[in-house]
C-alpha cells in the first residue's frame, strides 16, 4: 500500500478499532493487569506497550517514516532513557553546544558518576563534530532548530559523518516536529520528541516520544523499563487526540511564525529577528533544504532602551509564559528565564542578550497578533 499523507496518519496510524460499539475514536484501555497464560512473554502488555501507549509507537513511527516508535511519561524521560541506553561507562557523546536546558543538566549533572564522558561542539559545523569525535565515542547527539537563536545544523552532514565513523546518531526533532523536518530520511537514527510541545499542542499534558529502527526501538525499550519513565493510559489517549491536528496546527504555525518574522524585522523598534524562514537567517539555506516548514518558533532583539519586561506586560493577548508551542502565542525572556543563572558576559558569549524575546507564535489570527505587538509598542 502506498505511504498515506501526514494529516491521515496524524487522524488514523495506529486507531484502536472498537469492535464492541463500533465508537469512532479508540476506546481507553486502563488495564494495567492482564491474562498472562496464553500471553507472548516478550509482548505481555505493561511497559510501554498498552493498547494506547501502542496507538502513540506506531503513530510517531509512521510520522518519522521509522520501523518503530515508543511513548515516555515527559520529553526528559526519552532523552534520559535513550541516551543511557546505548550510553555505557567508559563511553563518550559528542553533542550539539546549544541543547535544551534539561538535556544539557542531565548531562553534566549525571554523566561524571556514570563515568560517561561527553564533549559540547563550538558550533554547529560539521567539522565541529568531526573534531571531537574520540576512539570511545558511541553516539552524536543533535537539537535544530536551537532554542533560543533557531540554528540550524545540517542533519545530513551529521548524520553521514556518525555513518563514517559507526555512531548511533540521536536528534531532538522537537522544535521542528515530524511535520516539519525528517531526521531519519536524511540519515539520522533516532528522533527525540518532547511531546509536551507540538504534538501536544495544548499546554495541558507532558509526554515523550522516541522513533527509530526496530533494533533500535527494542534497546531503548529494555532500558525503559529498567528506569520506568511510562506514560499513563489517560494522557496517551490525550496525546492521541491532540496528535490528529497536529499537521493542520504545524502549518498554520509556520504561516502565522514567517508573517510574524517578516512583520518584526521590518519593524523599527526592533534590532533583530532570528527565524529559518528569513533570508536574513545565517543558515536559511540548508534549513530549506532540509525542512518542510520553518516552523513555528523565532527569537527576536528589542532596540536598545526599550525595557523588555515593560513591553511583556504591555501585551495583552501573547501571554509571557514558559514552555512552548502551544496554539495560543507565548513569549518568553531567556536573561531573566532559562539563561537567569548566567552572568551578563556568559549570556553574550553565547548570543543571548538581555533584551532578547524568544516567541512561540500560536494559531490565531495573525492580524491580532500583530495588532498587540503593536500596541504594546506604542505603550512604551
Ligand atoms: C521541553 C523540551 C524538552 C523536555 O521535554 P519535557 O516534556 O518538558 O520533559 C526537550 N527538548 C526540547 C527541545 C524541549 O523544548
Amino acid at each position: 500500500m502506498t505511504k498515506k499523507g501526514k494529516h491521515t496518519i496524524c487522524i488514523h496510524e495506529g486507531e484502536i478499532k472498537d469492535t464492541q460499539f463500533g465508537g469512532a475514536v479508540s476506546p481507553i484501555f486502563m488495564a494495567s493487569s492482564y491474562e498472562y497464560l496464553d500471553a507472548d512473554p516478550m509482548r505481555y502488555p505493561r511497559y510501554f506497550n498498552t493498547p494506547n501507549q501502542e496507538v502513540l509507537g506506531k503513530k510517531i513511527a509512521a510520522l518519522e517514516n521509522a520501523e518503530a516508535g515508543l511513548p515516555f511519561a515527559s520529553g526528559m524521560a526519552a532523552i534520559s532513557t535513550t541516551l543511557l541506553a546505548f550510553l555505557s561507562k567508559g563511553d563518550h557523546i559528542v553533542l550539539t553546544n546549544e541543547i535544551y536546558g534539561g538535556a544539557f543538566n542531565f548531562v553534566v549533572e549525571e554523566f561524571d558518576k556514570m563515568g560517561i564522558e561527553y564533549s559540547f561542539t563550538d558550533g554547529v559545523d560539521v567539522a565541529d563534530f568531526e573534531a571531537k569525535i574520540k576512539p570511545n565515542t558511541k553516539v552524536v547527539y543533535i537539537e535544530t532548530p536551537s532554542n533560543p537563536l533557531l540554528t540550524i545544523t545540517d542533519v545530513k552532514a551529521v548524520a553521514d559523518l556518525a555513518k563514517k565513523h559507526g555512531l548511533v546518531s540521536m536528534i531532538d526533532n522537537t522544535f521542528a516536529s515530524p511535520i516539519n523536518l525528517s531526521p531519519l530520511d536524511l540519515g539520522m537514527d533516532i528522533a527525540i520528541h518532547s511531546a509536551t510541545k507540538y504534538l501536544g499542542g495544548h499546554s495541558d499534558i507532558l509526554a515523550g516520544l522516541v522513533a527509530g529502527s526496530s533494533a533500535h526501538i527494542n534497546t531503548i525499550f529494555q532500558k525503559g523499563k529498567n528506569l520506568g519513565g511510562n506514560l499513563s493510559h489517560m494522557i496517551s489517549y490525550l496525546l492521541e487526540r491532540s496528535i490528529k491536528t497536529l499537521a493542520l496546527r504545524v502549518e498554520k504555525h509556520n504561516t502565522n511564525a514567517q508573517a510574524m518574522a517578516e512583520y518584526l524585522e521590518k519593524h523599527q523598534a526592533i534590532a533583530k529577528v532570528y527565524y529559518p524562514g528569513l533570508e536574513s537567517h545565517t543558515n536559511h539555506n540548508i534549513a530549506k533544504e532540509q525542512m518542510h516548514g520553518f516552523g513555528g518558533m523565532l527569537s527576536f532583539e528589542l532596540n536598545v532602551g526599550i525595557d523588555a519586561v515593560s513591553f511583556q506586560k504591555n501585551l495583552k493577548l501573547i501571554k509571557p509564559s514558559l514552555s512552548l508551542a502551544g496554539v495560543e502565542s507565548t513569549m518568553l525572556q531567556p536573561a531573566i528565564t532559562s539563561h537567569a543563572l548566567l552572568t551578563p558576559e556568559q549570556r553574550k558569549a553565547v548570543g543571548i542578550s538581555d533584551s532578547l524575546l524568544r516567541f512561540s507564535v500560536g494559531i490565531e489570527d495573525v492580524e491580532d497578533l500583530i495588532a498587540d505587538i503593536e500596541q504594546a509598542l506604542k505603550r512604551i
